[in-house]
């Protein structure tokens, strides 16, 4: 989509300290971190939000689990946890409308989220 900015990222004309990227994947770290480890992961593929998800985005969204699963796992954290967060509209606080996965760790979170 022309005017989001995580296609820009994902399209390399904004700059973002990329962690991983794939055919269908990129993950970069979040601009103002919430935790030691704070990575976004996203499809290439604009899609919105949570909601935009068809039956055929299955395989995507495992790999985007299974990708933080990874990234938390290089950082050191398979063992003492770390958090995935998808921020759905607003009362879940989403202010980028290219659905992402947040990954947070290094830290002891706190539950229930605010
Ligand atoms: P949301 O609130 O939509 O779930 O999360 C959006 C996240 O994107 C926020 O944590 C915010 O810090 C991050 N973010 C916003 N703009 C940029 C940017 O230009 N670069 C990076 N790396 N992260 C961004
Ligand atoms: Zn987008």
């Amino acid at each position: 989509m022309a005017d989001c900015l995580f296609c820009k990222i994902a399209a390399g004309q904004i700059p973002a300290a990329i962690v991983h990227q794939d055919e269908r994947l990129v993950a970069f770290k979040d601009v103002n971190p919430q935790a030691p480890m704070h990575v976004l992961i996203i499809p290439r593929r604009h899609i919105s939000t949570l909601n935009d998800l068809a039956d055929s985005d299955d395989a995507l969204a495992g790999e985007m689990i299974r990708r933080a699963a990874s990234l938390a796992r290089e950082q050191g954290y398979e063992g003492r946890g770390y958090r995935t967060v998808f921020n759905c509209n607003a009362d879940a606080g989403q202010t980028v409308f290219h659905v992402h996965l947040h990954v947070l760790g290094g830290r002891k979170l706190t539950w229930p989220p605010g």
